[in-house]
């Protein structure tokens, strides 16, 4: 079964000239309405996370410029993020979603889906940064790791930009593993998440880069995540799994150079659900509406009926996979820089 934590209060965070702005959570919201697919889940509302819980990842000097930003007004807090009076508290409850869904498994659903904003991924601990103003599902680990004793978590992140903020925060924790695969970011936000930075400290082996020329099609990437994400994910044995889940790899959008198609976004429900029983997502980009729309729709309804999309996909892609020279390449790039962590 899986759940979707919603509430109408996300779409009080808006400007309708940015990109990130309520028509996204309206356009998803009325595509599973009118395909049925909200009959067959289980809608829940985010409970609001409390200043506890953003002080366990935030600063609180941080935490209070952004309420007190948000209460004079809001306007823009950096080139390309904005608050709203209501962003403080909007912000809160994205991160309580987060929070939320974790719960939600917790307590025995498959999967749980936070269709929440404002995004987190960017977000660092001090600073706001590529429309994100708190990282929720940092918030939600912290939260996890200090109420529930939750010790180990992989992370998997599939936005098309590399999750800055996430991986800063754990950095130097061995105990949570950040997977990303975005496009590469010479070519793209927020410029860094090549494959040499793989953690620092303690936590080096931990952050594991799959930078992806512009261009990288789903079999691209279909290709070069099942030669990595099962074999980690298999080797590292998290205790909770989170995904992070972006639409703007899609070739419609109008943020990215990446061209995936609708499918893939249906195929990496169905591999998840192969190397894990249960897990959180958590949005985050996805600015083509149409795209994001139908994705949306397909990735839900794989979660949703498990057996159906799994079957479907591993036929579907066992043979024939048509890959650039350049995925092979970073693939055996990522190999080798973690020979000493991963057998891959
Ligand atoms: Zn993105």
């Amino acid at each position: 079964m899986i759940s979707l934590v919603y509430s109408e209060d996300y779409k009080k965070h808006d400007d309708p000239h940015h990109p990130e702005n309520k028509e996204r959570l309206n356009v998803i919201m009325s595509a599973l309405k009118n395909e049925g697919v909200l009959d067959e889940v289980d809608v829940i509302s985010p409970e609001l996370a409390s200043r506890e819980d953003i002080l366990r990842v935030h600063p609180k000097a941080h935490v209070d410029y952004i309420e007190s930003f948000s209460k004079k007004g809001g306007g823009y807090l950096d080139f390309d993020t904005y608050a709203t009076p209501d962003t403080y508290q909007i912000a809160r409850l994205s991160a309580g979603g987060a929070i939320t869904a974790s719960e939600l498994v917790l307590n025995g659903y498959k999967s749980a889906y936070s269709l929440a904003r404002p995004p987190g991924h960017h977000a660092t601990s001090n600073r706001v940064m590529g429309f994100c103003i708190f990282n929720n599902m940092a918030i939600a680990i912290e939260y996890l790791k200090e109420v529930h004793k939750i010790k180990k978590f992989l992370i998997f992140d599939f936005d098309a930009h590399y999750g800055n903020g996430t991986a800063d925060i754990f950095y130097q924790d061995h105990d949570v593993l950040y997977i990303s695969i975005h496009q590469d970011p010479r070519t793209i936000f927020p410029g860094t998440g090549y494959i040499r930075e793989i953690g620092s400290g303690s936590g080096e082996g931990y952050n594991l880069n799959i930078p992806m020329p512009p261009g990288s099609n789903t079999q691209d990437y279909v290709y070069i995540l099942q030669k990595i994400l099962p074999p980690v994910a298999q080797q590292f044995g998290a205790d909770f799994y989170f995904v992070d889940v972006g639409f703007d790899g899609h070739m419609d959008d109008p943020l990215s150079s990446l061209s995936l198609k609708d499918d893939f976004f249906e195929w990496i429900a169905t591999k998840m659900m192969e190397i894990t029983e249960s897990m959180v997502l958590i949005l985050e980009g996805g600015y083509d509406l149409n795209a994001l729309s139908r994705c949306n729709i397909r990735m839900i309804e794989a979660l949703k009926d498990n057996k159906k999309g799994t079957d479907y996909y591993k036929n579907y892609y066992k043979n024939d996979l048509k890959v650039s020279d350049e995925t092979k390449r970073r693939y055996k790039k990522i190999k080798d820089m973690f020979s000493p962590f991963f057998k891959l």
